[in-house]
């Protein structure tokens, strides 16, 4: 018996059968990056990460700065800190997409630091921004977004919050719980949305310091997957915020989270598209090299018709989080309907996919490594870790809501 684990590398389909006809060149140029950056700096340690259990201690350090080192966390942010793409959004989704080929929860990471995080920053104070995005973009502090809460997450109004911000001469006192926390066990900074006021009907959005005196992070959680995107509760106890901490207007935090949110789920349809896509990768080998009954797998007709729709439904999915990442980009601050689409879609079908791969794979496909030689193919994995892409960043049934609202109109939808 060994315990050592052999992740079989497979060919790329993606380059075989996609054409960049209407991708921006910096686009291809960075995806190329991305790709080199995350076989360097994730892919070795990508597995590892994907099965150890939750704590502090195991925190992705060396490929979060790895990934930061190669200026992938510069991304969404002007020349003066390293960006200066063009399209910073498509760019983003770009390298989420990369990063989820190899590993699901480092790209919930990516999500949050380098998507979710800094369309909160847009709305922070210049003397701020200057001093915390340069932390951000090298990846030596951690950054959380919060919203949600032990009672409420997608039912997100002012009025359900019960972490609350009471003003004071200088700012605010903070009170109050946040779950499910990406990173805060390790996070120096937290932009968190409050209700304005115990009995308030309208929220701030803050930047809360996770060393000043009031705040407790919680036992990180245990999951079924993404245990590279380790979470945690913050408690807040008379904590402590100035008023140059508040993220746009007092009282209209709730706009900034909800477009900061649209943002993330465009990325995590880019992440379900990159799992999507290493799982068609894995199952497509398979089918090539595994005989059954005298002939390759992939000579029975059933797999190649389930497969040709598979591969259409990638390239569906990922031209609808292109076009929805382009319309932001393009200053549509809603993206609708193309970013509920692609986040509802491109989940579904990594999803899909991944159980395909598994089915496809059979019992080395159920297996997390085979006793004997070791062998592991990581569909194991990729299948504990895909559920939560279609619960997160607006469960997929809020999705359908969204596009179902634009389709029969509010009156009819609520
Ligand atoms: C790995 C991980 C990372 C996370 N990171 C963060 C983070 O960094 N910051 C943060 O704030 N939160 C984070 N979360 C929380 C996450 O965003 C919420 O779990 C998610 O929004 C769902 O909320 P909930 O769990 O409270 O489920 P609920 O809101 O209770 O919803 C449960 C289910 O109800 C159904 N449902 C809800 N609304 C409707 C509807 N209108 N119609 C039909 N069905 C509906 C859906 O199927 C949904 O899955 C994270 C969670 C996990 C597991």
């Amino acid at each position: 018996m060994t315990t050592a684990t052999t992740v079989t590398a497979v060919p790329r389909t993606q380059d075989r059968m996609t054409h960049d006809l209407l991708l921006p060149k910096e686009t291809v140029a960075l995806r190329a990056r991305a790709r080199d950056s995350v076989a360097r700096h994730l892919a070795p340690v990508a597995r590892e990460i994907g099965t150890r259990e939750e704590s502090a201690d195991t925190f992705p350090w060396e490929a979060f700065r790895g990934l930061a080192s190669d200026g992938l966390f510069a991304v969404p942010f002007g020349p003066e800190y390293g960006g200066g793409y063009e399209y910073p959004m498509l760019a983003a989704c770009t390298v989420t997409e990369e990063i989820a080929y190899e590993s699901s929860s480092i790209a919930g990471v990516y999500d949050g630091q380098c998507i979710l995080v800094p369309a909160t920053l847009r709305h922070a104070r210049p003397e701020l921004r200057e001093r915390l995005i340069p932390e951000l973009v090298s990846g030596a502090t951690a950054f959380s977004f919060a919203t949600t809460e032990p009672d409420t997450s997608s039912d997100l109004t002012a009025a359900r919050l019960s972490t609350w911000a009471e003003e004071t001469p200088d700012g605010y006192v903070v009170n109050g719980r946040k779950r499910w926390i990406t990173n805060s066990v390790v996070a120096g900074w937290v932009s968190i949305l409050v209700r304005a006021g115990r009995e308030g009907n309208r929220a701030h959005m803050l930047l809360i310091d996770l060393r000043s005196p009031g705040v407790r992070i919680g036992t990180p959680d245990l999951k079924m997957g993404h245990r590279g995107q380790i979470t945690a509760d913050i408690e807040l106890v008379d904590v402590h915020v100035p008023r140059a901490h508040v993220l746009g207007e007092p009282g209209r935090g709730m706009a900034v989270a909800l477009s900061s949110l649209v943002r993330g789920r465009i990325g995590i349809g880019a992440a379900g598209v990159g799992v999507a896509q290493a799982a068609l990768d894995l199952a497509v080998h398979r089918l090539q090299t595994r005989e059954v009954f005298g002939r390759p797998l992939g000579a029975m007709q059933h797999w190649q018709f389930v497969m040709a729709q598979r591969a259409t439904e990638i390239e569906c999915a990922r031209s609808l989080y292109q076009k929805a990442a382009m319309l932001l980009d393009a200053g549509d601050d809603t993206a609708e309907p193309e970013a509920a689409m692609a986040k509802a879609y491109g989940t579904r079908l990594a999803n899909d996919l991944v159980r395909e791969a598994i089915q496809i794979h059979g019992a080395l496909g159920f297996a997390r490594q085979v006793g004997e030689t070791g062998e592991s193919v990581r569909l194991e994995e990729m299948y504990r870790d895909a559920k939560i892409l279609e619960i997160f960043e607006g469960a997929n049934e809020l999705q359908h809501w969204i596009v179902a609202r634009r389709l029969l109109g509010r009156d009819l939808t609520g």
